[in-house]
C-alpha cells in the first residue's frame, strides 16, 4: 500500500497532501494525548527553543529536566522518588533490565540474573526488550540473539483468571527466585498484544508474589501510563509500588521522543559510591533529558491539571463505551468489547459460538484499516481486534464518525 504523506496535524485530525483528513483514533500509536499541534505544548517547546534546545546530561544538568523529575516523583505511586531519563519506550526498558541486574550485583546477590516476563507482552523492539517481550511476531527471528527468560501465564479480565496466574507466578517465583533479578509487566493493558486487560487485583497480588520472594517489580507503563486507563498511572488503580516504573509516549504528549525510569531511593544509593568500586550505572544515551522533550512533558502535565483531565477522562470513557456498544454489541461476529479507561477494544470471529478466529493469512484487519481512512479515519486493528485509542480532546461527533466508520469496516472485513 501506499505511504500517506501527511502535511499537518490539528487537533484530533491529521491531514495529507490531497487535502483528505483522517481522525487519530489510535493517537499516532499511543503518543498522542491533546491532539496535533496543541497551542500550550507548542508555545513551551518554542520558548525552550529560544532558550536551550539541547545540552549533554553529564556532569551538567537543566531547569526543564529537574522540574519534570520532581514532578513525575510527585505524581507517581509513593517511593518512586529517583528519575533515569532516556530517549524512547526501548531505551527505557533496556534501563530498568540493566538496572535491576546490576542493582543485585552491587548488593551481594550476584545469582540474580533472570527476568520473569508474562505471555503476551510487549515491551519493545531491541534486544534487550525483545527478548522480555513475548509476541512471536516480532520476536521468533531474532532468538539466537536474545537472552532466555522465564515465561508465567498473563491473566485474563476476570477475578479468577488473575488470581490462578497470580499462583503460577508465584510459584516460579518460589523455585527460581534465587535467580531471579525481576518480573516485568504491563500493568492493566498489553497493548501491543491485542488490548488483552486483567483487573488491578493481578498486581496486588504479583508485588506480594515479588517482595515475598525478594524480586523486583518492573513495570512498563510505556502505553497506559498518563492517564489512559482512567488514573494517571495504571499501578495506582492496585495501590502499588513498582521498583521501576517506565514512561515514555504520552511522556511527552506525542510531541518529542523521550522516557524515564522511576525508581527508589534504595536502588540509586547501591550505586552512588566511590569511583574506584566501578559501581555507577554507566549507561547513557546523547539525547536523555533533552531540554525540548521536557518542555513538552512539563506543558502537558500543566494541561492535565488546567482541564481536571483525570476527571474529564471519566466522561470521556463513557461516551466511547456508550458508543463502542451501539455500534458493536449487535454484531454478529464480535466477541467480545473491553474497556479500560478510554482504551476500548472489539474483538471479532469468524463463528461467533465458537470464537474460531479467522486465520490471519486472510488479513481481514487491513480491509478495516482500508475502510477506515477512506472514510477519514486513522484505525489500526491488531489481529482480530479492532480498537479505539483516541487523543483525549475529541468530541462527540468525531467519536460517531471513528466508530462508524470502524463497524463498516468490520462488516466490510467479515464479508464472505
Ligand atoms: C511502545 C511500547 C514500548 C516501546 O516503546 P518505543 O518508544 O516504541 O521503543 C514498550 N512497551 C510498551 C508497553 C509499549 O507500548
Amino acid at each position: 500500500m501506499p505511504l500517506i504523506p501527511i502535511r499537518s496535524g490539528r487537533g484530533v485530525w491529521l491531514e495529507d497532501y490531497d487535502g483528505k483528513r483522517y481522525i487519530d483514533a489510535i493517537s499516532s500509536w499511543w503518543v498522542n494525548l491533546w491532539g496535533h499541534a496543541h497551542p500550550h505544548i507548542n508555545a513551551a517547546v518554542a520558548r525552550q527553543l529560544e532558550q536551550l534546545p539541547h545540552v549533554m546530561f553529564a556532569g551538567f544538568t537543566h531547569e526543564p529536566a529537574a522540574q519534570l523529575a520532581a514532578e513525575l516523583t510527585a505524581l507517581a505511586p509513593s517511593g518512586l522518588t529517583r528519575c533515569f531519563y532516556a530517549d524512547s519506550g526501548s531505551a527505557a526498558i533496556e534501563v530498568a533490565v540493566k538496572m535491576s541486574f546490576h542493582f543485585w550485583q552491587n548488593t551481594g546477590r550476584p545469582r540474580k540474573t533472570r527476568f520473569v516476563t508474562l505471555t503476551n507482552s510487549y515491551h519493545g523492539e531491541t534486544l534487550g526488550a525483545l527478548a522480555v517481550g513475548n509476541v512471536e511476531l516480532y520476536k521468533a527471528i531474532y532468538r539466537p540473539l536474545l537472552m532466555d527468560v522465564i515465561s508465567a501465564p498473563a491473566p485474563d479480565n476476570s477475578i479468577e483468571s488473575a488470581e490462578a496466574a497470580a499462583a503460577a507466578l508465584d510459584r516460579i517465583l518460589a523455585e527460581q527466585g534465587e535467580q531471579i533479578a525481576a518480573v516485568i509487566l504491563e500493568p492493566l493493558v498489553q497493548c501491543a498484544g491485542n488490548m488483552r486487560m486483567h483487573p488491578p487485583r493481578y498486581l496486588t497480588l504479583v508485588r506480594e508474589a515479588c517482595d515475598r520472594h525478594g524480586v523486583h517489580l518492573i513495570a512498563d507503563e510505556i502505553a497506559v501510563g498518563f492517564g489512559r486507563t482512567g488514573t494517571m498511572f495504571a499501578c495506582e488503580q492496585a495501590g502499588i509500588t513498582p521498583d521501576f516504573l517506565c514512561l515514555s509516549k504520552g511522556l511527552t504528549a506525542g510531541y518529542l521522543p523521550m522516557s524515564v525510569v522511576l525508581t527508589r531511593a534504595h536502588v540509586y544509593d547501591a550505586f552512588y559510591d566511590e569511583y574506584t568500586k566501578l559501581n555507577a550505572f554507566l549507561h547513557s544515551h546523547s539525547y536523555a533529558g533533552n531540554p525540548l522533550a521536557c518542555a513538552a512533558a512539563l506543558a502537558s502535565l500543566e494541561l492535565f491539571r488546567q482541564t481536571d483531565a483525570l476527571r474529564a477522562n471519566r466522561v470521556l470513557a463513557l461516551k466511547l463505551r456508550a458508543a463502542v456498544d451501539a455500534g458493536f454489541a449487535d454484531h454478529p461476529q464480535v466477541i467480545d468489547i473491553r474497556q479500560c479507561g478510554t482504551i476500548l477494544a472489539v474483538e471479532f470471529a469468524r463463528d461467533r459460538a465458537s470464537r474460531t478466529p479467522f486465520p490471519w493469512k486472510e488479513r481481514r484487519n487491513l480491509r478495516i484499516y482500508r475502510h477506515a481512512l477512506e472514510r477519514g479515519v486513522l484505525l489500526r486493528p491488531l489481529g482480530n481486534v479492532i480498537y479505539f485509542m483516541p487523543p483525549y480532546v475529541i468530541g462527540d461527533d468525531d467519536i460517531a464518525l471513528m466508530v462508524t466508520a470502524a463497524r463498516e469496516g468490520l462488516d466490510r472485513a467479515v464479508a464472505d
